[in-house]
């Protein structure tokens, strides 16, 4: 909502905020009326006196709103109006009134560009009205009106005024919505991160929204992502081919808000449901072999695209099998419930946890070392030392478990991996229990060509808005005996370049929050750069004062984008001095 201030710039007092609140609900409904009474006025005049009397009316009315409405903070039904009345502007010249002759044709033609603007400030008082709904439930109940339970969506549409509309009611339902304006924008999205739902618009320019579905379809990432389609066309061949293609469902516009909310509630509750039954483990509730097997794939499929570190974990109850004779499988089944309750608990939500059989579970952490699994697994295990893992009628039930570490390494198999994890568990029984092993593989140094001159590796960190830039570089630089790290705009840049001790830095002139320039200003500002900190600035725009500027602020070097790899590479190792 957009935030109201008087005059002097200060907040307003409690009851001045209850008072414009009121006034707002007033103020709705009488918009309400307002644009009911312009979308009957506007269209076809039955004859000049009606049009010439009409036009001096509409243009009263939309001259008041654009005064008012802004009054009340809704700004944009404000600029709306401002639109309204400067196509109306010509009722109050007296001669183009008087000019019978024209008046009927100018009023049909304003009318038909009104009709879109009038559609528009239907949408955005359809946003307010809801907020205000919210905001009156929240008073009166708390919160807790939410449809969702914060899955994250794209909405994909070439209509900005749909789409911003679509995108801002969705989020008041409590959902997570991206947005993207074409097919490149939300391929681009896509890869970037998992989306519970898409709704797609078919007809957009350049591409259509049907490319996507082949993108989608090639993807087994993406293959199952619900997907609505919002098609302006009630054709029942599109229709048709849109659900062999792949479509869950589709809605013809224009459509209610409520309708297509309730279609997307459904279809999600409906994917749950399925997920739950095919995927998940009916004790524990934790994922099963059949998923675990599905999705390590799936995530070494990412990690070919974008190199990062990623770790297997394989935890095995200690002397599980006394826990069933003394006390009852009953009980075993509890202490099973128990542990992985415990794991997830435990765990970051990209994480996963999965029920590999009897009383083995196996957990894979993403964007993970294995020296780090080590930790967050050894943790857990202090854990379960101090809590009992299950209860039943006053007897408290404690447990250990042993574990086994891998992590993942270029050219292993799944199998491999999973071998090696298993191999450390045993380890760890072998050795007496109750503790974490790292595979041994992990202890040898991660690539045998990486050394320095100095047998040092480098810390580069690559800051850049663009993920699949980002991923490029890290592909095409993974060779290089460099640790890398990524920043996904300026501010995360700087507090890593604080935190950390970087030998170069890629910098991407333009990002948002804090710009390339704005990283470099500041740290000459307040003086933290390191001293050993080189910095490369990456450009996309080639003028003469963005790269004096740079060289200015303290950048060592300046590339322009699109630039080459082989090119980018050498600068590099020139920089970090890497001469192999
Ligand atoms: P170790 O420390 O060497 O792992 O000893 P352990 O007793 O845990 O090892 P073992 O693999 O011999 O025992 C596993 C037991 O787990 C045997 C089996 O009865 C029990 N088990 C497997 N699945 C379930 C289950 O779903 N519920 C219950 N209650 N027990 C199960
Ligand atoms: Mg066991
Ligand atoms: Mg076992």
């Amino acid at each position: 909502m957009d935030t109201v201030r008087n005059p002097t710039g200060e907040d307003r007092s409690g009851k001045e905020q209850r008072l414009l609140k009121e006034g707002r609900k007033r103020y709705v409904r009488e918009l309400e009326k307002q644009l009911g009474q312009l979308n009957a006025w506007i269209g076809a005049p039955d004859d000049e006196e009606y049009a010439v009397d009409t036009a001096k009316q509409i243009y009263r009315v939309v001259h008041t709103l654009k005064g008012s409405a802004p009054m009340f903070g809704f700004i944009r039904i404000g600029s709306g109006a401002q639109k309204l009345v400067d196509l109306w502007e010509w009722t109050q010249h007296d001669d183009a009134v008087i000019n019978g002759a024209f008046i009927m044709d100018r009023f049909i033609r304003t009318s038909s560009l009104s009709e879109p603007i009038l559609r528009e400030l239907e949408l955005e008082l359809d946003i307010y009205s809801r907020e205000l709904e919210l905001d009156e439930h929240h008073e009166r109940y708390g919160s807790g009106m939410m449809m969702s339970g914060g899955e994250r969506m794209l909405v994909i549409d070439d209509d900005d005024v749909l789409r911003s509309y679509l995108v801002r009611r969705l989020r008041m339902d409590g959902y997570e919505v991206d947005e993207a304006a074409d097919v490149a924008e939300a391929q681009r999205l896509l890869r970037q991160k998992p989306y519970q739902l898409i709704t797609l618009d078919l007809m957009m320019h350049p591409v259509s929204g049907y490319e996507l579905f082949e993108f989608l379809k090639d993807d087994p990432t993406l293959k199952w992502t619900p997907l609505i389609v919002l098609s302006g066309r009630n054709d029942v061949n599109d229709k048709v081919r849109c659900f062999y293609l792949g479509a869950d469902d589709y809605v013809t516009k224009p459509f209610q808000y409520e309708e297509l909310s309730a279609r997307i509630y459904s279809l999600l509750k409906r994917t749950r449901t399925f997920e739950q039954m095919a995927f998940r483990d009916p004790l524990t509730g934790a994922y099963n072999r059949r998923f675990f097997d599905h999705q390590i794939n799936v995530e070494l499929q990412r990690i070919t695209r974008y190199p990062a570190p990623i770790s297997l974990v394989f935890i095995d109850i200690d002397r599980f099998k006394s826990i069933n004779d003394t006390h009852g499988h009953h009980i075993g089944d509890l202490v099973l419930q128990g542990l992985a309750h415990l794991l997830q608990g435990n765990i970051r939500s990209t994480d996963l946890l999965a029920r590999f059989g009897g009383e083995e579970f196996v957990v894979v952490l993403p964007n993970t070392t294995g020296a780090d699994a080590q930790r967050i697994m050894e943790s857990i295990l202090r854990q379960a030392h101090l809590e009992p893992v299950a209860q039943n009628e006053g007897h408290m039930f404690y447990i250990t478990f042993s574990a086994g570490v891998a992590e993942w390494r270029p050219g292993i198999s799944v199998q491999e991996w999973t071998a090696l994890a298993d191999e450390a568990m045993y380890e760890a029984k072998q050795s007496g229990r109750n503790r974490i092993v790292l595979s041994a593989s992990c202890l040898s140094s991660p690539l045998p060509s990486n050394a320095t001159a100095s047998g040092k590796r480098s810390k580069v960190l690559i800051a850049d808005d663009d993920k699949i830039l980002r991923s490029i570089l890290l592909a095409k630089l993974k060779h290089l005996p460099v640790d890398f790290y990524e920043a996904e705009d300026g501010e995360e840049a700087y507090k890593l370049i604080r935190h950390s001790a970087f030998d170069l830095c890629i910098l991407d002139g333009v990002m948002p929050n804090l710009d390339g320039f704005g990283v470099l200003e500041r740290m000459k500002e307040h003086n933290t750069r390191p001293p050993e900190l080189k910095v490369l600035i990456l450009s996309g725009r080639s003028r003469e004062e963005d790269v004096s500027r740079g060289l200015e602020l303290g950048a060592n070097s300046y590339m322009h984008k699109p630039f080459s790899m082989v090119e980018l590479e050498l600068k590099v190792k020139e920089m970090l001095q890497i001469y192999t």
